[in-house]
C-alpha cells in the first residue's frame, strides 16, 4: 500500500492530510510546551486559548454572531441529541414535527417520542428513501421541526429546508456540516457528529441559538441540559480534548481553502464527475438516488448489475488503494463518501477504477 490511500469510508472518514500531520506533532509536543495535547490541562491557558479558537472558527465560517449563537463541543456521539433535543425542547403535550428521510432521522423520531408527541411532516419512507419529499405538512404550534439535512446512508440531501417562520428549525447536519454554503441563521439547533466531515470521532458539535435555550425546559439531568453548557463555555466537563483540537484544525484548513464557498465548489465539481460518469455508464452503474435534485454531494450511491460484481468491486477497489465502497447494509450497493477532505484526484481515480472494472466485467 502506498503511504496514502483514497478513503471512501463514511465515517470515521478521511481527513485533510495536512490536518493528520499537524495532528500528530501536536500529539507528541503541543506548541512546544513539552506536553502532548492529550495530557495538558482543559483548565489550562493554551488549551482555553484553542478551545475558543475553534468556537469562534466554527461561528465565523457560518456566518453567526457570537452574540446570537454559541458552540458547544459535547461527548455522546450525534445519536446523544437524538434524545438532548426532545428532553430540553419537547415539554409533554406538546408535539414536534419531524421530516424523516432516513435511517438517522428515524433514529431521531424514537428517543423523541419518549417526551411528547412527534407529528411526520414528511417522509420518503415509502420509497426506502430515494428522495427528499418536496412538500412539508407542518403543525401550526409545534415544538420545533427536526430534519436531517444529508442522509449518509441512502445518499440524498435536502436543497428546500422547510420554511418554518417562528417555528425553531433543528437539523442533524453529522454528514454535510461545512460542506456547503447556507443561511445558517434560519437554524435554531444544529448538530454534528464530528467523524464523517471535520474531524475524528469523539467530539459533536452542537451550534445553539441563546435565546431558544433559555426557553428550554428546567428538569433535565444536568449533563443533557444545553443550559449547563451555555454557562460554562463548553467546559462544564472535560470536553473531548483531543478531537476538539484536531476539529480545530480542520476549521482552520476550511478556512484556508476559502470557507465554505470554496468548500462548497470543490464539493459540487467531485459530485458532478462521479454522478454524470455514473448516468452515462449505460445503465452498468446506476445511482439508487433517481431524482437528481435529492442526490448528495457528500455521500454517493450506486448498485452494479448484480451482487457479485458489487462484492468484486468493492475488493478490486480497496486493492487499487481506494477504500470503504462498500454500501451501507440498509441500502446495499456501492457508497462512494466524498467529504471535503476527500481531493478532487480522488474521484478521478475512482471513476477511472469504475470504467476499468465495466470494461472487464
Ligand atoms: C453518523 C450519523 C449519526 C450518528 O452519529 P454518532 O456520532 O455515531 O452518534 C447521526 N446522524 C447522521 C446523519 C449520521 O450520518
Amino acid at each position: 500500500m502506498p503511504e496514502r490511500v483514497f478513503n471512501f469510508y463514511a465515517g470515521p472518514a478521511t481527513l485533510p492530510y495536512e490536518v493528520i500531520q499537524k495532528a500528530s506533532k501536536g500529539a507528541v509536543n503541543f506548541q512546544n510546551l513539552g506536553m502532548s495535547i492529550m495530557e495538558i490541562s482543559h483548565r489550562s491557558a493554551p488549551f482555553d486559548t484553542m478551545f475558543k479558537e475553534a468556537r469562534k472558527d466554527m461561528l465565523d465560517l457560518m456566518g453567526l454572531s457570537c452574540d446570537e449563537y454559541r458552540v458547544l463541543f459535547l461527548g455522546g456521539g450525534a445519536s446523544t441529541q437524538f434524545c438532548s433535543v426532545p428532553f430540553n425542547f419537547l415539554k409533554e403535550g406538546t408535539t414536534a414535527d419531524y421530516v424523516v428521510t432516513g435511517g438517522w432521522s428515524k433514529k431521531a423520531v424514537k428517543e423523541a417520542k419518549f417526551f411528547g408527541n412527534v407529528h411526520i411532516a414528511a417522509s420518503s419512507e415509502d420509497t426506502n428513501f430515494n428522495y427528499i419529499p418536496e412538500n412539508y405538512d407542518l403543525t401550526p404550534q409545534a415544538a420545533y421541526v427536526h430534519t436531517t439535512s444529508n442522509n449518509t446512508l441512502v445518499g440524498t440531501q435536502i436543497k428546500n429546508f422547510p420554511v418554518t417562520g417562528d417555528i425553531p428549525l433543528v437539523c442533524d447536519m453529522s454528514s454535510d456540516f461545512l460542506s456547503r454554503e447556507l443561511d445558517f441563521n434560519k437554524f435554531s439547533l444544529i448538530y454534528a457528529g464530528a467523524q464523517k466531515n471535520i474531524g475524528p470521532s469523539g467530539v459533536t458539535a452542537v451550534v445553539i441559538r441563546r435565546s431558544w435555550a433559555d426557553q428550554a425546559r428546567k428538569e433535565v439531568p444536568t449533563m443533557l441540559a444545553y443550559n449547563t453548557h451555555i454557562a460554562k463555555d463548553s467546559l462544564f466537563n472535560t470536553p473531548p480534548s483531543f478531537p476538539v483540537y484536531i476539529v480545530g484544525l480542520v476549521l482552520k484548513w476550511i478556512k484556508e481553502q476559502g470557507g465554505l464557498k470554496a468548500v462548497e465548489k470543490a464539493n459540487v465539481r467531485k459530485a458532478g464527475l462521479l454522478y454524470s460518469y455514473i448516468d452515462d455508464s449505460g445503465n452498468y452503474y446506476n445511482s439508487t438516488v433517481t431524482d437528481a435534485a435529492s442526490r448528495s454531494l457528500m455521500n454517493v450511491t450506486f448498485r452494479l448489475p448484480s451482487e457479485e460484481l458489487e462484492k468484486k468491486f468493492v475488493g478490486e477497489g480497496a486493492e487499487a488503494g481506494l477504500m470503504g465502497l462498500k454500501g451501507h447494509r440498509s441500502v446495499g450497493g456501492c457508497r462512494a463518501s466524498i467529504y471535503n477532505a476527500m481531493p478532487y484526484e480522488g474521484v478521478e481515480e475512482l471513476v477511472n477504477f469504475m470504467k476499468r472494472f465495466r470494461t472487464a466485467n
